[in-house]
């Protein structure tokens, strides 16, 4: 089955086909970062919404192009670094490099592309001159040019395609210069703005004077020379929708790089938000997390992961620290039942080939696992169904494996299954690491002391391993080391 998904510029589920489908690439853009400070865990909702898109598209086979901007230049950047008196490279570094380790502690596919915004000025003035030379923007006296909205329309371009928008109540003599966006008003916007003296040293030279650029055409300018005028998937949060979205898609088109026919982007998808304990996150109500907030309360990364990948993207999605709780012992849950699997695998190998139950001949039939699971995110990224078949299967699994019904084949057969259903997620535990001579030694004498009923000494022994971080777990098939 094809994968569905809720495309913002039809306002419809629509099967997913990349632009050009003979060749199974996918072109992804993502909007990324601003960064000024900590990415919270709103953002990260966000961004993990497109981690899973990026693994579900390379889980069904295609080939995907990822790209996540890193915008390191706007007003609150330029403000807060001005407070803290430091160089611009030197602020957003520090919080890019804070992203990036975020990134790792979520288990979040590195980007192929993560374009800082500072290193596209060549490309963000060339798109600029484009849309000059196109009649579409004009420079005002102070060294700013704007896009004009009449101007783009009464060239035949629709602004509006992702959004219904009242043209009569726009009112066109604004201008909003701020790249706060959700302080911008319907109405032309900048594309470069000219340099003032709170900008300090931070501008460059473009044939309008010094300045820097708008957010809105970084996206237009990285994404189209990442990934070509034309791409497949373009995705963000509900508040880009409009007027950054909107604004990329008047910017991108306005230029005419695309071809005739072809639209800048095929699929819109955004994401709805994420609210702390049914409200809106902020500083001064006390729920403002970060993810090293978060972390620094003793959950993990995957435990945050699991929680924010269990609402569906168009929900509102409600966080709660009892909600990370409760992600704790389903991932406990999780745990053990691979554990005993693993266990119960021993050395066996799989007589099935990835993606199916299937004997040597047999005709290939994807296990149920699989087959459930892959249907619950076809259908517009079902993950809580998805969630769902995983624990049913867990369910099951604990049911044949207490039975003794799975054979050693069978349990690595799962355990493959598995694998491929955690490629989508991202959540299982790394594998415990190998316990060391050392310790493998002080378990044979620990089961020669007990074979010997020398039971002082085997405890002693447990107690040695346990402060060495080694737990013992008597199972039917002896003693198994497990990290405590
Ligand atoms: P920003 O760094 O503010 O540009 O935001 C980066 C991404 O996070 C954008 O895609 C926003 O839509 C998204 N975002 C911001 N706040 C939230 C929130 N509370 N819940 C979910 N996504 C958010
Ligand atoms: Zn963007």
């Amino acid at each position: 089955m094809a994968l569905k998904l809720f495309n913002t510029l039809t306002r419809s589920i629509q099967e997913f086909e990349p632009l050009d489908s003979s060749v199974g690439k996918v072109g992804m853009y993502c909007c990324g970062p601003t960064v000024y400070d900590f990415a919270h865990i709103g953002n990260w909702r966000t961004f993990i919404f497109g981690d899973l898109v990026r693994r579900v598209l390379e889980f069904k086979g295609f080939k995907v192009q990822h790209v996540m901007n890193i915008t390191d230049v706007d007003d609150k950047i330029i403000k807060r670094m001005a407070e803290t008196k430091t160089s611009l490279a030197e602020f957003t570094g520090k919080f890019e490099q804070a992203f990036f380790e975020d990134m790792e502690a979520l288990n979040f596919l590195r980007p192929h592309h993560l374009p800082r915004a500072t290193q596209y000025i060549p490309d963000i003035i060339s798109l600029i001159e484009k849309l000059m030379k196109n009649g579409l923007a004009y420079r005002v006296p102070d060294g700013s040019v704007y896009f004009s909205i009449a101007k783009y329309r009464e060239a035949g371009g629709h602004y509006g395609q992702l959004v219904k928008l009242n043209f009569d109540e726009m009112r066109a003599t604004e201008r909003v210069a701020s790249d706060e966006y959700e302080k911008e008003a319907v109405a032309d916007f900048a594309l470069w703005k000219a340099r003032v003296p709170e900008d300090g040293a931070v501008f460059w030279p473009s044939p309008w004077g010094e300045g820097r650029p708008g957010w809105h055409i970084e996206c237009s300018a990285m994404s189209m020379k990442l990934l070509g005028p034309s791409f497949d998937l373009h995705l963000g949060g509900e508040d880009l929708m409009f007027p950054h979205h909107e604004d990329e898609i008047a910017q991108s088109e306005g230029a005419g790089l695309q071809g005739a026919g072809r639209p800048f982007v095929k699929f819109w998808v955004h994401g709805a938000h994420l609210l702390v304990e049914g409200r809106k996150m902020s500083k001064s109500l006390g729920n403002f997390f970060t993810l090293r907030d978060l972390l620094a309360k003793g959950f993990s990364g995957r435990e945050i992961r699991y929680l924010l990948l269990t609402a569906h993207y168009r929900e509102t999605f409600n966080f709660t620290l009892g909600g990370l709780e409760s992600a704790k012992a389903a991932l406990a849950r999780l745990d053990e039942c691979l554990a005993r699997l693993r266990e119960g695998a021993g050395t066996a190998s799989s007589p099935v080939s990835p993606g199916g139950n299937r004997k040597a001949g047999d005709e290939a039939v994807p296990a149920p696992l699989l087959k459930d699971f892959t249907e619950a995110l076809d259908n517009d990224l079902n993950v809580s169904g998805a969630w769902g078949v995983v624990f049913e299967w867990v369910k099951e699994t604990n049911i044949k494996l207490a039975q003794g019904s799975m054979s050693p084949p069978e349990a690595a057969a799962a355990l493959d299954t598995w694998e491929q259903v955690n490629s989508v997620l991202g959540i299982a535990k790394p594998p415990e690491a190998e316990a060391p001579a050392e310790i493998n030694a002080l378990l044979e004498a620990r089961q020669a002391a007990r074979k010997a009923k020398d039971f002082k000494r085997s405890d002693a022994i447990r107690d040695e391993l346990k402060s060495k971080g080694w737990l013992i777990e008597d199972t039917p098939k002896g003693p198994r080391l497990k990290r405590g």
